[in-house]
């Protein structure tokens, strides 16, 4: 066990000016906490927290991290609370222990580490200071050196799986290789002791038909590079039996065809060097063909830069060169830790680490690398949370995603039915938001639905467009069921059966395939009952002619007609008084207009139709309690536009028709619809749907109109 001086005694060396103090207080405070504790092991719990803090001060980390390392598992385990920490270490250190508190939680919840890959970035998530990660990780270093204490074979295999799933991989990700290589193989060894031993039983046999490998080796390469007066400290080493099996595994080969048993490590102080030792070697012994590698070029994601290259050694064994700088180096072994162990020389650019640029902006910004560390925060992941289900299953969302979210997340059908939402046991309301590593937990009802009030908080695209499929189903039955009593209602008035056959006819007449979309144009308001009711009514009295210019002109309207209400634009805004999130609709019978006083006719909750307050449906409308006092607002958008009705009488001559649409034309109006009502050899009467901007623009075109000589009568219809 590392003593307190000499943590002190070490931490001293590479940070003069640390305050002893802090650390002593630390130690003491811990040391009491944890008080009677012991581990596994039989040795006192503190032990553990103090070889963390050693493991720390190895990587030369910042007296904050080494303080939090001493008390990072005070808070879960004595009765030492985190306003305790706070009053006697500040606020720094008190956020530290409290991230790495809860990163230790997060570990108790995750019985499965079927999710690794999303536990992995909750983890990255959570540590939102990257000391907390670098913390984690010295403790969980600590507790697989001394995994094999633990006595309950099933709770050793299953944190030795954790380490494997999750911890490893994120200590490959910040690039603290030597770490990750010792986490993987202690895991390797509780995971699959059989292999490792039997690969560390043929590394036996090599070590005794050949004595000292590696030393000879080194001997020779030495002897190779200070021919060539070169300078380099270099290195020897057997692969980790984990990274031997792997291999295996990976190639499918033989433990004796593998070329990389042993490496060895060349470390010199400049780049061109390397290269130049790179030839000197491939000069003085036999390359394998295709395993020259070149990450100084072309870093690794996690910011390691080497060459690599395997050669025919000096005793006529294979072995792999890794050549590398001493920065290059430092940040092979420790990674982001290196940062602040090269603090002065610290020239790493950006291509080294893409994900950590931002705190090499930092770094860059800031003398002092202590300050570098408190506003660093890791920002992977940042716009992502991640959240468990009650079986632990981990649902990664965007950032202010909400339960609704989750619960579409989970199923549609889950989303669709959700009445109520549990976070972390505690009822909530559906509006939510999200935070890491809460756990929800939906409560569905077969009879509950979505409300279209959601859309307003959801943020995932598939809770949204779940809402609106729903909303436009329900809508388009309640259009259906306005337009119907709307056509019962003008049926009757003409006298005529409301029948399939009759709507039959109807369809015929306006172009529709199916009566539904007929019904839910009326219920719209885009047709009128009366025009439909009345339409039939002729047709069934025969007494329609021959498809005549009209019709045809009809027609040509109608499709144009169709084509227009597709592009017309988003006029929500113009109108004050509607309940937001409401569908919006101008009714077609009397075609309101700004200026005109107005009232919406909500259909059944989920829709409103702007009608004029003298509409004639109106006049015949019973239900007041359907009925929303409305107006226009005062400052209209330029760009939006209305659709009004003009009844015409003019003379029959030809080109009266064109006479009259030139004129509308030329006021800037734009027909949507014309129609010819009624007609004898002298005159014709029609009505024209104008796109209009407001009340004046229409007021515009019915005095232009009322110059035209063939027309003899102009008046807005309703
Ligand atoms: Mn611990």
């Amino acid at each position: 066990m590392i003593r307190q001086f000499e943590l002190i005694q070490r931490l001293k060396s590479y940070c003069p000016d640390m305050d002893e103090e802090l650390i002593n207080k630390a130690y003491v405070f811990a040391m009491k906490a944890h008080g009677s504790q012991v581990r596994a092991s039989g040795d006192p719990y503190f032990s553990h927290p103090l070889e963390v803090a050693g493991i720390l001060v190895e990587m030369h980390l910042d007296p904050a991290s080494i303080v939090t390392g001493l008390l990072h598992d005070t808070v879960e385990d004595t009765l030492a609370t985190l306003e305790d920490i706070q009053k006697l270490f500040g606020d720094e250190i008190a956020r530290l222990v409290d991230g790495v508190t809860k990163l230790s939680r997060l570990e108790l919840q995750s019985e499965e580490t079927k999710q690794a890959e999303n536990f992995r970035k909750l983890v990255l998530a959570m540590s939102t200071d990257i000391r907390v990660l670098i913390v984690k990780l010295a403790d969980r270093l600590h507790n697989m050196r001394t995994l094999y204490h633990v006595d309950d074979g099933a709770k050793r295999r299953r944190i030795a799986r954790e380490t494997m799933e999750i911890y490893v991989p994120l200590a490959e990700r910040i690039g603290m290789q030597g770490v990750k290589d010792e986490l993987e193989d202690l895991a390797f060894a509780t995971l699959n002791p059989e292999a490792r031993e039997s690969i560390l039983s043929r590394l036996r046999y090599l070590h005794e038909t050949s004595d000292n490998q590696v030393e000879t080796i080194l001997f020779e390469l030495r002897k190779v590079l200070d021919e060539h007066h070169i300078t380099a400290s270099i290195s020897g080493r057997e692969k980790t039996p984990y990274s031997i099996w792997r291999k295996m595994h990976m190639k499918n080969v033989a433990f004796e065809q593998l070329s990389d048993i042993m490496a060895f490590r060349i470390v010199c102080e400049a780049i061109p060097e390397c290269y130049q030792i790179l030839g000197i070697l491939h000069n003085a012994y036999s390359v394998i063909p295709g395993k020259f590698k070149d990450y100084m070029s072309t870093p690794k994601a996690n910011g390691y830069s080497s060459l690599h290259t395997s050669l025919i050694g000096p005793l006529n064994q294979r072995i792999e060169a890794q050549i590398r700088t001493k920065e290059m180096h430092a940040v092979a072994e420790l990674g982001v830790a290196a940062h602040w162990q090269y603090k002065q020389g610290a020239s790493l650019d950006g291509k080294q680490y893409a994900w950590l640029r931002g705190l090499l902006d930092i770094l860059e910004h800031t003398s002092n690398p202590q300050e570098f560390l408190e506003h660093t925060k890791l920002e992977m992941f940042q716009d992502q949370v991640f959240c468990f289900t009650p079986k632990g299953d981990v649902i990664a969302l965007p950032k202010g995603a909400t339960t609704i979210d989750f619960a579409y997340a989970l199923h549609s059908q889950i989303g669709d039915h959700t009445i109520a939402a549990r976070v972390n046991g505690r009822q909530m309301p559906l509006r939510t938001i999200l935070h890491n590593g809460d756990q929800v937990d939906i409560v569905t009802s077969k009879t509950q639905n979505p409300s279209p009030t959601w859309e307003r908080f959801v943020v995932t695209g598939k809770a949204r467009a779940c809402i609106r499929r729903f909303t436009r189903q329900q809508q388009k039955n309640q259009f259906l069921e306005l337009g119907k009593s709307l056509l019962h209602k003008a049926f009757s008035k003409e006298h005529i059966d409301y029948t399939e056959d009759n709507l039959k006819i109807a369809c015929e007449i306006f172009h529709y395939t199916q009566a539904d979309d007929l019904i839910s144009d009326v219920g719209h308001g885009h047709r009128t009952a009366k025009e439909i009711a009345q339409s039939i009514n002729n047709k069934l009295k025969n007494t329609t002619t021959e498809a005549s210019l009209d019709e045809k002109i009809e027609q040509k309207f109608d499709e144009s007609n169709a084509t227009i209400k597709k592009q017309k634009v988003d006029t929500k805004m113009s109108i004050k008084g509607l309940i937001p999130g409401m569908a919006l609709h101008y009714a077609g019978c009397c075609h309101p207009i700004p200026g005109d006083k107005i009232t919406g006719l909500v259909v059944t909750g989920k829709g409103v139709t702007i009608h004029t307050v003298d509409c004639a449906l109106m006049a015949d409308f019973e239900e007041p309690e359907r009925l929303l006092d409305l107006s226009w607002n005062d400052h209209l958008d330029d760009t939006s536009r209305f659709v009004a009705r003009i009844l015409i009488t003019f003379v029959n001559r030809p080109g009266s028709l064109a006479h009259m649409t030139t004129m509308i034309s030329k006021q800037g109006g734009n027909i949507a619809n014309l129609k010819v009502t009624h007609r004898t050899p002298e005159f014709w009467d029609v009505f024209v749907d104008v796109e209009i901007k407001d009340q004046h623009h229409l007021d515009a075109i019915i005095a232009g109109l009322r110059t035209v000589p063939v027309i003899s009568h102009v008046e807005r219809g309703k």
